[in-house]
């Protein structure tokens, strides 16, 4: 009786299917070809997609791509061990990080491995880095302020508890200042950070930390390192990683987070590596077909729970570097249309000095407005408009030499309230001082000072009103309101100030 190679291991599946093992056999499966971070492995028939992987040796995969005969996973380890032949066996798991507050103050890999020098991470706790995002009845809307003691931002285009908030903007325009100033200001507010690089030099992101130590900002953040020297599925990986860890707090402990991904186009480039290595069909731009799904999943995990589960949040700040302003490419158009709201910083302003560079013009905050305090409410409201109207103005004057008195004050008053909004980094300005400031400069005290004398004028107003006048700030603080009685005060106390201010003699 001839049989052919086929039937033979027809009759061999059958056996062994009925054997006890049969189990066992189809969770063990070896690496047909291995090369750039993606390993294909034969004889898993049943693995998962998105299934941890452990490799015969230690290193660990994930499964992304279930073909008919062989699974495509991606390693996240150098893979150095991993040859041809090398066992693979399945875990039934899908991927999962240790998260829970003992990472909290560390500098971690995606896999929750140390990079510091702080010791082993002891926790017990996992969650799977896929996670559904919590539904609509799981949540609750926008009413907390998060503020980040940047004053535009804080007075224009207002972050609430649970918001997206995109920070776009070409390389080099204070990107990853206007987020580290956001945790920063986060420090004694009770919310947990945690700061995603994806990406980025490692010297970079040494700096970053160096930065959050010395504002005594790391005790309560998480640093979560992928570098570009990294494989690309790290990278594909931190943010989700990130996200679980976040998850966590909002979810077991009721706890705020602000979490920031710096950046997301530098992960949808690594994901698209990862793709093409995985041979998926490149897109538009090479990306593959779901890039925008890439995104959106992760973003869509940032949420404010009911009261009945705790009333957590995520709060995510991610950042897109755009070319050349585009902001109409492929992947920033994504993910404003992911975001609630945008912080659009440009170039010229970075450049002609006038920072945080933000273009109040494109910059808007969709959810926002509703958690701003009263306070901030009342002196905010046409700011907005006056910085409009100072910039129409001031191309306007460019044409003409010959401006009537009006237009020159009007011009000088535009001028003043731009450098009111001036800001350096590492200094938050509270909610309180921020009202105060923009009351000063919006009622015209800065008119008469001259441009080189507005830093001065406003640090030397805070320290007046907190000396003389702290029933001021203290009653904004405490009602987040701005009373008429209150803002009665505070002009009694502008005029005192601005009376006694001495110009500086240049
Ligand atoms: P990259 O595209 O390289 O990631 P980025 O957009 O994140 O850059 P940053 O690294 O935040 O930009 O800032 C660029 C430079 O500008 C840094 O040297 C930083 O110190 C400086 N800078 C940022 N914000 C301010 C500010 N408000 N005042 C003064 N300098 C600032
Ligand atoms: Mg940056």
């Amino acid at each position: 009786m001839s049989v052919n190679a086929g039937e033979i291991s027809r009759l061999l599946m059958e056996r062994i299917g009925k054997s006890e093992l049969s189990a066992d056999l189809a969770e063990v499966g070896s690496v047909i070809q291995v090369g750039d971070g993606i390993a294909r492995v034969y004889g898993i028939e049943n693995c998962m997609s998105g299934e941890l992987l452990e490799f015969e040796g230690g290193d660990t995969g994930m499964a992304l791509n279930l073909e008919e005969d062989n699974v495509g996973c991606v390693l996240f380890s150098s893979g150095n061990n991993v040859r041809e032949g090398t066992t693979v066996r399945r875990t039934g798991r899908t991927m999962e990080v240790p998260v829970g507050s003992a990472l909290l103050g560390r500098v971690v890999s995606p896999l929750a491995i140390p990079l510091d020098e702080g010791g082993d991470i002891i926790t017990d706790r996992k969650r799977p880095v896929e996670a559904l995002a919590s539904g609509v009845t799981a949540r609750q809307s926008v009413k907390v302020p998060l503020q980040t003691g940047i004053m535009s931002i804080d007075a224009m285009i207002p972050i609430g508890r649970g918001q997206r908030q995109l920070i776009i903007g070409d390389r080099q325009t204070g990107k990853t200042a206007i987020a580290l100033d956001a945790i920063i200001n986060q420090r004694d507010k009770g919310v947990i950070c945690i700061y995603v690089a994806i990406g980025q030099k490692a010297s970079v992101v040494a700096n970053v930390v160096t930065i959050l130590k010395r504002n005594e900002a790391m005790d309560n953040t998480i640093v979560v390192v992928s570098t570009a020297s990294d494989a690309a599925p790290l990278q594909y990986l931190a943010p989700y990683a990130a996200c679980a860890m976040a998850e966590e707090f909002m979810y077991n402990e009721g706890k705020d987070v602000l979490i920031v991904y710096d950046d997301l186009s530098k992960h949808a480039v690594a994901y698209r590596a990862m793709s093409l290595l995985l041979k998926r069909p490149p897109g538009r731009e090479a990306y593959p077909g779901d890039v925008f799904y890439l995104h959106s999943r992760l973003l869509e995990r940032a949420a404010r729970l009911s009261d009945e589960l705790g009333g957590g949040s995520i709060t995510a700040l991610p950042i897109i570097e755009t070319l050349a302003g585009d902001i109409s490419a492929y992947i920033p158009t994504n993910v404003i249309s992911i975001t609630d709201g945008q912080i659009f910083l440009e170039s010229e302003l970075f450049f002609s000095g006038f920072r945080p560079a933000v273009n109040v013009g494109l910059s808007v905050s969709r959810v926002g407005g509703n958690a701003q305090t009263k306070a901030m409410k009342k002196v905010a409201s046409s700011l907005r408009v006056e910085l409009a109207q100072y910039r129409e103005l001031q191309v306007f004057s460019q044409l003409g030499s010959d401006l009537d008195a009006g237009t020159q004050e009007r011009l000088t008053h535009g001028a003043r309230l731009m450098d009111t909004l001036k800001q350096p980094q590492y200094s938050p300005i509270d909610m309180d001082e921020q009202v105060i400031l923009l009351y000063g400069a919006k009622s015209g005290y800065l008119k008469k000072i001259s441009f080189f004398d507005v830093s001065r004028f406003n640090k030397g107003l805070l320290t007046f009103v907190k000396d003389k006048y702290p029933e001021i700030p203290e009653s904004i603080r405490t009602t987040e309101d701005f009373s008429d009685e209150t803002e009665q005060k505070l002009i009694k106390a502008l005029d005192e100030y601005s009376a006694d201010f001495k110009p500086s003699t240049v």
